[in-house]
């Protein structure tokens, strides 16, 4: 059977760019979209299109699409990946970094959302796959515009996922908790990235990696088309909240 196009967002590092490898390696052809292109051409992946997008740019996101499904045909697999976590407590984080987050991490996720559903809608098949977190359930210091994002990706999961059910079409969202990547390294206090980094040390959360993440997220499309893993949470074992 012929393999059909994935589209993964922030694939220029992280979770992204480990789904971007192992989904290659079975050939899947693939549109990766981040805003560091260079990082995704170094890859150097077979069936394989970079752009540069902004997801915040609904415009751009689409035409990136359109152009990926005019060579590989439709989208069959959106992962809305792109994101970014920026941490501070309420009373004194600027609003400009609550705005990006809700912006990249709401907004960029619903963009993806509305730029393929109408084509799987009317072809009744099709899946998309949301990162939310395990601060998209849980509250967790210091998270605040940051679990306002991710529990509204699981909130508008859950509604886009019955909105889209009677179209056979699966919307699925996984919350992972801690994983090493370079998400932490965009907060601009250092004394909460210390604190962040102490608190995962101390309790041994520190061997779940992101080729981990990327191997269930394909397991969960790879499921046959009537059955929906609609939410999945993973954590490192030893994570403790
Ligand atoms: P990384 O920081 O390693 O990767 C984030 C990716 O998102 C990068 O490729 C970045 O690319 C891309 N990105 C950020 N902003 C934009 C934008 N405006 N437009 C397009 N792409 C963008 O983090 P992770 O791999 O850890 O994170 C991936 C997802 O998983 C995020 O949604 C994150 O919130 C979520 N998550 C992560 C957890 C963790 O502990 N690591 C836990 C739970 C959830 P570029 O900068 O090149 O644009």
């Amino acid at each position: 059977m012929n393999k059909k196009l994935i589209v993964i967002t922030g694939a220029s590092s992280g979770f992204g760019m480990e789904m971007a490898k192992e989904f290659a390696k079975e050939n899947y052809p693939l549109l990766l979209l981040a805003r560091r292109i260079e990082k995704m051409e170094a890859l150097n992946l077979p069936n394989t299109m970079c752009e540069k997008v902004d997801v915040t740019d609904k415009d751009s996101f689409e035409k990136a699409v359109r152009k990926a499904e005019s060579i590989y045909g439709e989208t069959d697999l959106l992962i809305n990946n792109a994101g970014i976590m920026l941490l501070g407590d309420i009373a004194s984080q600027d609003a400009k970094e609550w705005k990006a987050m809700l912006d990249v991490n709401v907004m960029g996720v619903m963009h993806g959302m509305q730029i393929v559903m109408n084509n799987m809608k009317e072809k009744k098949s099709g899946t998309i796959i949301n990162l939310s977190s395990i601060a998209g359930i849980q509250a967790f210091g210091d998270h605040g515009a940051y679990c306002a994002s991710k529990f509204g990706v699981t909130g508008l999961t859950r509604v886009a996922r019955a909105e889209m059910s009677a179209h056979n079409v699966r919307v699925l969202s996984i919350l992972p908790g801690a994983v090493n990547t370079e998400l932490l390294s965009h907060t601009t206090s250092d004394e909460i990235k210390k604190g962040y980094n102490q608190w995962k040390e101390s309790v041994g959360a520190v061997n779940i990696t992101a080729n981990d993440v990327a191997k269930t997220v394909k397991f969960m499309y790879e499921l046959p088309q009537s059955v929906s893993l609609r939410e999945v949470i993973i954590t490192d074992t030893m994570q403790d909240n």
